[in-house]
């Protein structure tokens, strides 16, 4: 059986699999969110582990994108988690 990966919407939380591994999926939302950047979800994970010290002030304002950007700059996301 293939292994499979799970983004998420970051709009809306819906998920979806892909039997490929990339840090991002660019789709249109089913639930009308338009195009956007479905999120790895084991990505997710390790950015919402970023301890809150790290975390800029406006953390809350950040995509999930900048949020990756800065779990790497951190050391949370090492650049293997990103193939
Ligand atoms: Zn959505």
């Amino acid at each position: 059986m293939a292994r499979s990966y799970e983004y998420v919407c970051p709009e809306c939380g819906n998920v979806v699999e892909r039997e490929y591994r990339v840090p991002s999926v660019v789709r249109a939302c089913e639930n009308d969110c338009g195009f956007d950047h479905y999120v790895r979800t084991d990505l997710l994970e390790k950015v919402e582990s970023v301890p809150e010290a790290d975390r800029p002030d406006d953390w809350d304002d950040l995509g999930n994108e900048e949020k990756v950007y800065v779990a790497l700059k951190k050391g949370v996301i090492s650049l293997p988690d990103l193939q």
